[in-house]
């Protein structure tokens, strides 16, 4: 073997004896607590459905009648013919729902941060980010021709020291709920250090919108902050809407020089119109039903104060991710496999994805859960965590 085939496989061997090969399952049943594969029922505590509404019959429902009046593809990207109102009344939803002028749509939360970046940043200026940011986000800063700095993890001190000796225009961009490890950034103190520094703050609230807040308007909302502070505010929609897709949020001048610019946003099919109609039932569902997020504050404090008894090594959050740290990669797999025979799903987290030596496994916990289910999650965890 030489050339392509040799280096691949050579990656391949490599990342099996490193114990960092990935796999995928294969879902034979919709999303929900309950998940089937190869015949198979698991309790799921691995997916970002954070509301339990991937599956829900109104937006199953919505999402049928827009494809029988819009067809399932978009055809085009939204500046040719891809546009539908059901887009349209999407973004308006999105805009009047984070309280801001606009709103605009991207095909994938990966997508919008790679556009944004691409579209806000140019040679000879300055982008800083958090550690800990998601891949997207970080990959968005290398490409974007800026000077590409990273501040250590939620630490202010860490970015002042940066930003003072910054060149040109300033972003600074970071998570609102960090997606492996599920705190929350200190949106006040970067706020204010920014308005201080003449600092642009983006945040990508992936993990904090329909979650966070007392609306569920996200980590922003719940840190008190508008358009003034955020004027960048990215979230997705495959996560607590329960659908797909992604939106940026902002002032008009923004969101029409992204419409001009971002060429993630110009280059792309758009989102079927029916994922669109089905987001629009989810926001309302967010608005008029906040017995959710209620339910998933509870199941989160239950969780967290049964861990604590059990000893078992959970981290610094008080969203719906729950990670608990194993370290070794290896191990990591050995725990979520033993779960996984007992019947409960969840992911290990290891390298690249997370920094070394620092491999967890990612529980999240969904509105959909009941008290019993992650009562029995943590019964099978404590039978687990000794045993590998
Ligand atoms: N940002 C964050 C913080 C994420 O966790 C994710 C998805 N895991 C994305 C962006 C990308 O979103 P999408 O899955 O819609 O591409």
């Amino acid at each position: 073997m030489s050339g392509y085939p040799e280096r691949l496989q050579q990656l391949l061997t490599q990342r099996r004896d490193d114990g960092l090969y990935r796999q995928r399952l294969t879902l034979e049943s919709a999303q929900g607590p309950v998940v089937q594969i190869e015949g198979c029922k698991y309790l799921n505590f691995s997916s970002n459905d954070y509301l339990g509404l991937a599956a829900h019959p109104k937006l199953i429902e919505s999402y049928r009648l827009a494809a029988r009046k819009y067809g399932v593809g978009s055809g085009a990207s939204h500046l040719v013919c891809g546009h539908s109102t059901a887009h349209h009344q999407l973004e308006e939803s999105l805009a009047e729902f984070t309280n801001r002028p606009r709103a605009l749509l991207f095909s994938s939360g990966y997508m919008a941060n790679i556009g944004v970046l691409g579209a806000l940043l140019q040679r000879g200026d300055s982008v800083f980010q958090d550690k800990l940011n998601h891949a997207s986000l970080l990959d968005g800063g290398r490409h974007s021709g800026a000077r590409f700095q990273r501040f250590l993890h939620n630490d202010i001190d860490s970015l002042n020291a940066k930003l003072g000796s910054a060149e040109g225009e300033k972003l600074v961009v970071v998570d609102g709920v960090f997606s492996m490890d599920g705190d929350t950034a200190p949106l006040r103190g970067l706020a204010s250090l920014c308005a201080g520094q003449n600092a642009w703050l983006m945040v990508d609230d992936a993990h904090g919108f329909g979650v966070m807040g007392p609306t569920g308007a996200g980590s922003t909302e719940a840190a008190g902050l508008g358009l003034a502070e955020v004027p960048v505010l990215m979230a997705t929609l495959g996560k607590a809407l329960g659908t797909a897709g992604a939106f940026v949020a902002g002032s008009e001048v923004l969101i029409e020089a992204l419409i001009q610019q971002a060429r993630n946003y110009i280059y792309t099919t758009a989102i079927p119109p029916a994922v669109a109609a089905a987001t629009l039932t989810a926001l309302d569902l967010l608005r008029e039903e906040s017995w959710r997020r209620d339910h998933l504050r509870e199941l989160i404090t239950m969780f967290r104060r049964g861990a604590e008894q059990l000893e078992l090594p959970i981290m610094a959050s008080t969203s719906a991710i729950q990670p608990l740290m194993v370290g070794d990669a290896r191990r990591a797999v050995a725990v979520s496999n033993l779960l996984r025979q007992r019947g409960i799903l969840i992911g290990a987290i290891r390298p690249p994805t997370v920094p070394a030596g620092t491999s967890r496994l990612r529980i999240t916990l969904s509105a959909a859960h009941s008290n019993e289910q992650v009562q029995q999650l943590l019964e099978q965890l404590a039978a687990c965590w000794t045993d590998v």
